[in-house]
């Protein structure tokens, strides 16, 4: 089945309001190709300003989290109602930032999905193993783990009602980038999850985006592969020139 890519860049704690502007006005002004998607998130600061600056561009607003209530006592927290509020179409959840730095676990990642998606945000789920993980040969396992306790009880009529991201944790703001053989593999896998959990046809709708150094010169190789459907971009996004490569990938034969 085609998949409509996409690539999206998350700016993570960077950004002043104006710096933020103005990159993504270089990047709403650049030529995207129609056949594919681009999503911007910004730090919630920038959130209404560049909000402003896609107006009546196809780049769509993200937001880094979300909380599952729609309002109250959750100080620090941001409700799936104000980030519909202020235009926000997806959001990530569950990035490994957070499950490392911040202690999310899968249980509190699920309840975030749950919000995001009854607020009809389309959820970013971000999965993923450490290089602990990986050389012991756990891959595969914590991919299960994750991907079925954060989809718990997640209802989907579509496949684009979510959007599952492949991000090694040992592959993120390091400059090691997955091969594209471990990338397509662990896509597959995940991909055969999803079918597992969800209809055949809901499934194979889904995009499965890779994140972890993805940069101008690996973005054509890894976009090549049949199950990898986009790009989770962290530092390559932050400038204008090399996220706009990036957009415009092309194929390798
Ligand atoms: C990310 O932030 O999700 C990410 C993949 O970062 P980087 O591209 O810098 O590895």
């Amino acid at each position: 089945m085609e998949r409509r890519p996409l690539l999206a860049g998350n700016w993570k704690m960077h950004t002043t309001i104006a710096e933020a502007e103005a990159l993504a006005r270089a990047i709403a002004q650049t030529a995207i190709p129609a056949d594919r998607d681009v999503m911007l998130a910004p730090p919630f600061t920038a959130l209404a300003a560049v909000g402003r600056v896609l107006a009546g561009s196809p780049v769509l607003l993200g937001a880094q989290n979300v909380c599952w209530e729609e309002k109250g006592a959750f100080t620090g927290e941001i409700s799936p109602a104000m980030l519909q509020d202020v235009g926000c179409r997806q959001v990530i959840i569950g990035h490994s930032e957070r499950r490392h730095i911040f202690g999310e676990t899968d249980g509190m990642i699920n309840k975030r999905v749950a919000g995001a998606a009854r607020f009809g945000l389309v959820p970013v789920l971000c999965i993923g193993e450490t290089l602990e993980e990986r050389e012991s040969g756990q891959t595969f396992q914590v991919l299960e783990r994750q991907l079925r306790n954060g989809l718990l009880d997640i209802k989907l009529a579509s496949g684009k009602e979510l959007v599952v991201a492949y991000e090694p944790v040992w592959a993120i703001g390091t400059g090691k980038t997955a091969t594209v053989e471990q990338a397509q593999e662990t896509h597959h896998f995940v991909r055969n999850l999803l079918i597992d959990m969800y209809e055949k046809n809901i499934a194979t709708q889904m995009r499965i985006l890779y994140g972890g150094s993805v940069n101008p010169d690996n973005v054509d190789a890894l976009m090549s592969q049949d199950d990898v459907d986009g790009a989770l971009v962290g530092g390559a996004a932050l400038k204008a020139d090399s996220f706009c490569s990036i957009i415009n990938f092309k194929k390798s034969a």
